[in-house]
């Protein structure tokens, strides 16, 4: 907020208007550290970019300059409208407005939708301080125009009662059953950013309910997903860990993942948890060749009672570079080339390590090794 402050003071003194917006304004009013600080102001682009040595074009199409100062990074935009909508999402051109007025009027919700001068005076003008104190999610303006000028504003509404704990307005609740079908029309990564969100919140239960009633499950790529039951998980903040939950639930998980476009990374974590999930019985070698995400993700569904961090911490070795030999000593001890002979070797010795009947000695796995290698061969 400091620098947000410090922003709007050069661009003041600059001759523009500048105030905080969004997000920052309303989680100020909440009494709560806003995660990002956004700054609208007359000032185009180009004059922000005069103003400040250090900026990023973060969206400079859209009016958007990241301003980089004491440490930190506030998004500048240009007041603007957004014109014409033909496909119910993006915008198809920004227009840069004189007024604070209109470029408030653009934003999605009356709670989101106030601003903020340099010395903490709101600016209200659609009347989002009072459904603060009410806890209501209301579109400003027509809710059936602005879910049709842009239906991600929908699962927005739904991810912010979750986030916030609040209800959302009836009229504006009526709407989204409505338009509910209108979600097809928006790309998947912004659909499942938001439903990313819905998991880390406060009550992702709230959200879920919103997304059956509206009927937005309907239209939602793997929209059944939702339909399961949540009631008690918690995701700690992680949102893999309620797609998780909610996958884990599902005969075929794995068209969900296609749809959402998962990351490779996430893919591989809820790959590997499925198959912990599956296994009837862990032990020393599971904890060792599962990640400690993979085994609390799996652990919180199979209700697998176990201290997993401490057990895990306890193990031999945690990796193969842990080990005391390594594929050369096997191949000096017997003379022999590498080849497909030396992974299977070096796995009995790992696993022997990890379940404990091997000690992690060069000298002690010498013994063992050429012992049993000779006995083999
Ligand atoms: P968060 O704390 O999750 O960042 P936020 O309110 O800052 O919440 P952002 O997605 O960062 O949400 O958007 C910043 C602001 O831009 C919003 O508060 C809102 O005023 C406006 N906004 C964002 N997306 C839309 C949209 N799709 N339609 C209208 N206004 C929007
Ligand atoms: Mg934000």
């Amino acid at each position: 907020m400091k620098t947000a402050i410090k922003v709007i003071k050069i661009l003041k003194k600059a001759g523009f208007e500048a105030y905080i917006v969004g997000g920052a304004v309303r989680d100020y009013l909440l009494g709560k550290e806003p995660c990002d600080v956004d700054v609208a102001s007359s000032a185009l682009p180009q004059q922000v970019k005069a103003l400040f040595t250090r900026t990023i074009d973060t969206g400079i199409d859209h009016g958007t300059v990241l301003v980089l100062l004491d440490g930190e990074g506030i998004e500048v935009t240009t007041f603007r409208t957004e014109s014409s909508y033909s496909d119910n999402r993006r915008p198809d051109s920004v227009e840069f407005v004189q007024s604070l007025c209109e470029d408030l009027q653009r934003r999605d919700f009356t709670i989101n939708a106030m601003a903020m001068t340099e010395s903490l005076k709101v600016i209200d003008l659609f009347g989002g301080k009072q459904d603060l104190t009410s806890q209501l999610i209301r579109a400003v303006g027509d809710p059936d125009e602005r879910f049709q000028e842009d239906a991600l504003r929908m699962l927005r509404a739904i991810r912010f009662s979750g986030q916030l704990g609040f209800t959302i307005e009836r009229e504006t609740l009526t709407s989204i059953k409505s338009y509910a079908s209108l979600i097809q029309t928006i790309a998947v990564e912004r659909v499942k950013s938001e439903i990313d969100k819905i998991f880390t919140s406060l009550d992702t239960q709230k959200s879920l309910k919103y997304l059956r009633d509206s009927r937005l499950t309907i239209f939602l790529p793997a929209g059944e997903l939702f339909e399961n039951d949540w009631t008690f998980y918690r995701t700690n903040g992680h949102a893999i860990f309620g797609w998780f939950y909610l996958l884990h639930q599902q005969n075929q998980p794995f068209s969900a993942i296609k749809d959402y476009r998962f990351s490779n990374a996430e893919k591989r974590v809820i790959e590997k948890s499925l198959e912990l999930v599956a296994l009837t019985t862990w032990d020393q070698w599971t904890l060792y060749s599962y990640s400690i995400e993979q085994l609390i993700m799996a652990a919180q569904v199979k209700k697998v009672n176990m201290e997993l961090e401490k057990e895990k911490a306890l193990l031999p070795i945690q990796t193969k570079s842990d080990l005391a030999v390594n594929g050369l000593d096997f191949m000096q001890w017997t003379g022999e080339k590498s080849g497909p002979w030396l992974k299977v070797w070096l796995e009995k010795m790992e696993k022997l390590v990890v379940y404990g009947l091997l000690t992690n000695e060069k000298e002690t796995i010498k013994d063992w090794f050429v012992n049993e290698y000779h006995r083999h061969v």
